[in-house]
């Protein structure tokens, strides 16, 4: 079977066709068990294999240190909106938000239901054009974390570093979703950094959390059982049915990426790709790119000609050529190409050459 459209969807969004069309080679029947993975009790031996398998491989392609865990949740990203303060910010504490964009800001308003916030910085007046730079950060005095978007996947900004441990008043929180695995990531920066698996690394359904051990059990009396970090690590992320179709699709994303050369490569590759893309647009008459220079993402590339009917004619026209979600976002429009790993180059290549045979005619 050949690849007959490129998908530049921001999630869920194109996975390896490698990993698709084993998932289709084993889903009637997994490995000679005779039954496929949907049918599997989470509590046998097989889905206990692959749960295992799919955190070893997390572990070692990230080098997540032994001191974090690493958890497989449900509830996707706004889960975690309201889990991350839910698990970590104490009655009458303080948490501080770092406002980039949208998922930022929705972050801090669910964190707001649950305890104090200070929006430390953002990025609002500049339309999330930017990153408000570490420097910028005004922290409050005592608080219990500071909460990051490292990739806002609607205004396409990425925050290529992080801050040191050391420089922050709290361990930093990050929401990494849409560009988790897409190069290396020091975990040591982070007290805890959680992804929708819906972008990168398999299909909606699975959230990764991965949360140092020091961070457990300050949760509010509150907090769901199913969102409880210390609760969900002491149960192997098993308390109750887990994702496990949408785990064993991460896994098999893993062992992919693994095979693809790992963290450093998928950079490379990405680092190539979004490169071609920004300078095609930094050479088009007819289409910019708004994000500042610093901070554009490597994985959601936003650009629009500055006119609502231009931007939909050439998502028509990408369209009939087999490039398939290109429409922005439906809060801010114009157009977004998302450029995950498991995107190829010659997608990228037949963007560009889309965006130069729409400017002819
Ligand atoms: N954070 C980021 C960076 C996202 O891109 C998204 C969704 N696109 C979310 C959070 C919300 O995730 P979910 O839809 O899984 O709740």
């Amino acid at each position: 079977m050949t690849k007959t459209a490129f998908n530049f969807s921001a999630g869920p969004a194109v996975l390896p066709r490698e990993v698709l069309l084993q998932a289709q080679a084993e889903l009637v029947d997994w490995r000679g068990s005779g039954m496929s993975v949907m049918e599997m009790s989470h509590r046998g031996p097989e889905f206990e294999q692959i749960l295992a398998e799919a955190e070893a491989d997390l572990r070692a392609l990230i080098d997540v240190p032994a001191r974090y865990k690493v958890l497989f949740l449900q509830g996707g990203g706004y889960g975690q909106f309201a889990g991350v303060p839910l698990n970590l910010l104490r009655p009458g504490a303080t948490a501080d938000y770092v406002v980039s964009g949208g998922w930022s800001q929705a972050a801090a308003k669910e964190a707001a239901r649950y305890g104090n916030v200070h929006i430390a910085a953002s990025s609002e007046a500049q339309k999330f054009t930017e990153v408000p730079s570490a420097q910028s950060w005004q922290c409050s005095a005592t608080p219990e974390y500071v909460y990051v978007c490292t990739n806002e996947t609607v205004f396409g900004t990425e925050m290529h570093t992080v801050p040191a441990v050391a420089s922050l008043p709290a361990p930093l929180v990050a929401d990494v979703s849409s560009h988790f695995l897409s190069r290396p990531i020091a975990i040591e920066n982070y007290g805890v950094l959680y992804a929708g698996a819906q972008k990168n690394v398999g299909p909606a359904g699975v959230t990764i959390v991965i949360v140092r051990e020091d961070l457990l059990d300050r949760a509010q009396p509150s907090c769901p059982t199913v969102m409880n970090y210390s609760v969900m690590a002491k149960n192997s992320s098993m308390l109750n049915t887990p994702p496990c179709f949408a785990i064993y699709m991460v896994g098999l994303t893993l062992k992919h990426l693994i095979a693809q050369g790992g963290l450093a490569a998928a950079e490379r590759r990405n680092i190539e790709k979004s490169s071609m893309l920004y300078a095609a647009l930094a050479a088009s008459k007819r289409f910019r790119a708004p994000v500042r220079e610093a901070d554009r993402s490597r994985m959601n590339v936003v650009f629009s000609s500055g006119s609502a009917e231009t931007d939909a004619a050439f998502v028509a026209f990408a369209e009939q050529r087999g490039l398939k979600q290109l429409k922005g976002h439906r809060s801010v429009g114009g157009i977004r190409a998302s450029l995950y790993n498991a995107m190829p180059l010659a997608g990228v290549e037949a963007l560009v050459q889309a965006i130069a045979e729409f400017e002819r005619t």
